[in-house]
C-alpha cells in the first residue's frame, strides 16, 4: 500500500525564536550560539551563509568572516517553550506524529486522503503553525520519510513541496549526493573521489557496487537514492523515557555514597542519551526507604543532554526529596519528555573546548565501555548501567532508536 508521510521542519528555529521576540532582529545577518570568542554558533541566518558561516563553526570565526552580523547568546529555555507550542499543535490535529528533533516532525497521514486530501490538509497545518507562532516552517509530503525530507530542504525557506508518488526518483536524480540525509562530509568525499556528483549517477550504479565501497551503509545509500525507504513513522509520546535504578545489598543512610552514585548514574544516562541523538526535558529520582514507602520527585527543565546541566538539577531534586533520614533501599533516575537533538543546545554559555571534552569522552566510551571514563566524583559507584526501567517496565528507548 502507498503511503503518504508528513515532513515538516522549523526554519532556523533558533534564529526564528529571536527574531519573533525582537521584529528588529528581522533580515539582518543573525548569530546565535555561545557570545564569549571561545563559544560555538549553535544556528545562524540565511544572510550569514553567503560568508561562509556554518552552525558549529567556533563564534571567533564566524564573526571574523560576517563582521556586521548580531550575535546573539541563546536561551535553550525559550526554544523548548516554543518546540512545546507547535508539538500541540500538531498533537491537537495530527493522530500519528513523530518528533524526530526540537524543531521537526515527520506524520503518517496514509488513508487521511479519502476525506481532505493530505496536501491540503498539510497546506492548512502549516499556515496554523505560522499564524498561531510566528515562526516560519517548511514541509515535504511523498510516500515515505526520506523523499519528504529532502522535498523540505528543497522548499525551504517557508515554503511547501509535494513530490507525487511514482516520482521519487526523478524529484531526486538531478540533485547533489549530498542532500541524501546520511551523507556527511566523510562519505561525500569518498563518493567525489568516485566522481559520483548527482544523485542521478548513483540511480544508475549496481548496488553491489555501492557495498563494495561504503560495506552496509552502501546498501541504505543506494535504495534512498532509488527514493526507497520504508522507516515507519515512530508515534511520539512525552511518556518515553530512560532510566536507572539501584537496589542496596544492605539499607543505607550514606549520604556521600548515594550522591555519588546519582552523579554516575546521571552521567551514564546522559551518554545514552547523547549516544542516541536525544534530549531531555524531564528528570525525576526515586527513592525507596526501608520500610518501603517510595517517592519520586520532578522536575521540568530546558532540552538538554549536558551532564553539567544534568549533574547540578538531580543533585537538587534529591535534595529535596530525601528528607525522612531513614535507611534507603533503593535510589533510581529517570529521563522522560525525549526528543531528537544534539547538546549544540546547551552550547550558549560554553565553549569549544567543553564540546571537544564531550566528543573526547564520548568516543573513548563508545570504543571500551560506557563506564570507561569517569568523573572522579562518581568513581566509587560500582553497578550503574544495568538499564533496567523501574518506572514503566518499557526498554530504554534510547538504546532502541540510536543512530536512526
Ligand atoms: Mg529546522
Amino acid at each position: 500500500m502507498t503511503k503518504t508521510v508528513l515532513h515538516l521542519d522549523l526554519d532556523t528555529f533558533y534564529v526564528s525564536v529571536e527574531r519573533r521576540l525582537d521584529t528588529r532582529l528581522l533580515h539582518r545577518p543573525l548569530l546565535v550560539g555561545g557570545i564569549s570568542d571561545r563559544g560555538v554558533v549553535a544556528a545562524c541566518s540565511y544572510e550569514t551563509r553567503a560568508f561562509g558561516v556554518h552552525s558549529g563553526m567556533s563564534m571567533k570565526l564566524a564573526r571574523q568572516l560576517c563582521p556586521q552580523a548580531t550575535v546573539i547568546r541563546g536561551d535553550a529555555g525559550t526554544y523548548t517553550k516554543f518546540s512545546k507550542e507547535v508539538t500541540d499543535i500538531i498533537k491537537a490535529d495530527v493522530p500519528l506524529f513523530e518528533k524526530s528533533s526540537i524543531d521537526e516532525f515527520y506524520a503518517d497521514l496514509t488513508g487521511m486522503d479519502r476525506f481532505f486530501g493530505c496536501y491540503k490538509y498539510a497546506s492548512e497545518l502549516r499556515k496554523r503553525i505560522i499564524r498561531e507562532t510566528g515562526l516560519p516552517i517548511s514541509f515535504g509530503l511523498s510516500v515515505n520519510k526520506i523523499v519528504s525530507k529532502v522535498a523540505t530542504n528543497e522548499a525551504k525557506p517557508n515554503n511547501q513541496l509535494k513530490i507525487d508518488s511514482g516520482f521519487e526518483k526523478e524529484f531526486l536524480a538531478p540533485l547533489s549526493v549530498r542532500k541524501i540525509p546520511m551523507v556527511g562530509d566523510k562519505t561525500y568525499q569518498t563518493l567525489r573521489n568516485l566522481g559520483v556528483r548527482n544523485i542521478r549517477t548513483i540511480q544508475e550504479m549496481p548496488l553491489e557496487m555501492m557495498q563494495k565501497v561504503l560495506g552496509s551503509n552502501g546498501t541504505t545509500l543506494w535504495n534512498r537514492a532509488q527514493g526507497i525507504d520504508h522507516t515507519p513513522v515512530i508515534p511520539y509520546s512525552e511518556r518515553k523515557s530512560i532510566s536507572t535504578e539501584r537496589t542496596f545489598d544492605r539499607d543505607t543512610i550514606d549520604v556521600n555514597k548515594l550522591q555519588s552514585i546519582l552523579l554516575a548514574m546521571t552521567e551514564n544516562l546522559a551518554y545514552q542519551l547523547r549516544r542516541g541523538d536525544k534530549l531531555t526535558s524531564c528528570i525525576a529520582v526515586k527513592i525507596r526507604y526501608s520500610d518501603f514507602n517510595t517517592y519520586t520527585r520532578q522536575l521540568k527543565i530546558p532540552y538538554t543532554s549536558a551532564d553539567h546541566v544534568l549533574i547540578p538539577a538531580i543533585q537538587e531534586i534529591f535534595k529535596k526529596l530525601y528528607n525522612r533520614r531513614l535507611l534507603v533501599r533503593l535510589i533510581g533516575i529517570r529521563f522522560s519528555d525525549l526528543a531528537g537533538g544534539n547538546y549544540q543546545i546547551n552550547l550558549f554559555d560554553d565553549n569549544e573546548e567543553v564540546l571537544q571534552l564531550y566528543n573526547a569522552m564520548d568516543k573513548i566510551r563508545n570504543r571500551y565501555g560506557d563506564r570507561s571514563v569517569l568523573r572522579a566524583a562518581s568513581m566509587g559507584a560500582k553497578t550503574i548501567g544495568r538499564f533496567t526501567n523501574p518506572f514503566n517496565g518499557e526498554p530504554p528507548v534510547v538504546l532502541a532508536h540510536r543512530k536512526q
